[in-house]
């Protein structure tokens, strides 16, 4: 059976070291692989919010998908947006395989704090589990300790944890062995 990866892609200026603190974490789900494109999303800019259209970026990557990928999640540093959401940390394909997640408002610097790389890393894990959760097929949870919950706040997300709650616990594995029995 040919090894499927959970695959981190950089967009931008985002670093690879920042990236590759994550796969240690995320291994317990699928094993990881770091890749880069330095290309700014252009593409999806709206010079009227000046940020960045989620969605657009996401239609992007799975384009671009490695043929030994059984999902992607996309890192860029810029502000991203839905036509509907002022801001969203990150966004998923629900049940998919490609998920984005932004650093900007992430970054301790966004809110006139001094940098804290240890901090950006626990978020940026949080952000990442959440919507690969999602990739995964998983909703929102009640729980607010729980990575699923809808966080729409910095707060918020300080406050849950990096891992799924027991009953999601419960779900994401039987998704995840549903999708590991379809492969061929
Ligand atoms: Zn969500
Ligand atoms: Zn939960």
């Amino acid at each position: 059976m040919n090894e499927k990866y959970l695959y981190l892609k950089t967009i931008g200026s985002v670093k690879v070291p920042i990236l590759e603190r994550l796969c240690g974490p995320l291994n317990s789900i699928l094993a990881c692989k770091v890749i880069s494109d330095n290309e700014y999303p252009v593409f999806a800019f709206e010079p009227k919010r000046n940020q960045y259209y989620a969605r657009k970026i996401i239609e992007k990557l799975v384009c671009t998908l490695p043929s030994d990928c059984e999902k992607l999640i996309g890192i860029t540093d810029v502000d991203l947006c839905t036509p509907v959401l002022t801001f969203v940390y990150g966004e998923a394909q629900l049940g998919g395989r490609v998920a984005l997640v932004s650093l900007n408002r992430l970054k301790q610097e966004f809110y006139h704090l001094p940098t804290d790389d240890k901090l950006l890393t626990e978020r940026l894990l949080k952000v990442c589990t959440h919507e690969l959760g999602h990739c995964y097929g998983l909703f929102h949870c009640s729980d607010p300790g729980c990575v699923m919950y809808l966080s729409n706040n910095i707060m918020s997300i300080d406050n849950k944890k990096s891992y799924f709650c027991v009953k999601c616990d419960e779900f994401f594995g039987s998704r995840n062995r549903k999708e590991k029995r379809g492969q061929a």
